[in-house]
């Protein structure tokens, strides 16, 4: 008698199949690229909840940015605003 043993089927969520950077993006774009990748993640609820409940210091957890235990809308981008502005 033969048995025919097939590969465990593993599914990957997102941010385990791409680089983990990814979710720890420093510029705008990525960290909205990261969220868009976490909608497609069967996870993204439950991860969200535990994101809150640990109070994450930063990253996108559950296809929200999340900053000193908050989530907040998006990325500001580095620096401070200019006190005054230069003449275009
Ligand atoms: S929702 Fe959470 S587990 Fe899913 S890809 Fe985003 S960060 Fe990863």
């Amino acid at each position: 008698m033969t048995t025919t043993t097939h590969p465990p089927i593993q599914r990957l969520t997102p941010c385990q199949a791409e680089e983990p950077e990814i979710w720890f993006a420093e510029t705008p774009a990525g960290v909205e690229y990261a969220k868009a990748l976490c909608q497609s993640c069967p996870f993204q609820e439950m991860c969200l909840d535990g994101a809150l409940e640990r109070r994450e210091p930063w990253g996108v957890w559950g296809g929200e940015l999340f900053d000193s235990g908050r989530v907040i809308p998006r990325k500001r981008p580095r620096g401070r605003p200019r006190k005054h502005p230069i003449p275009a």
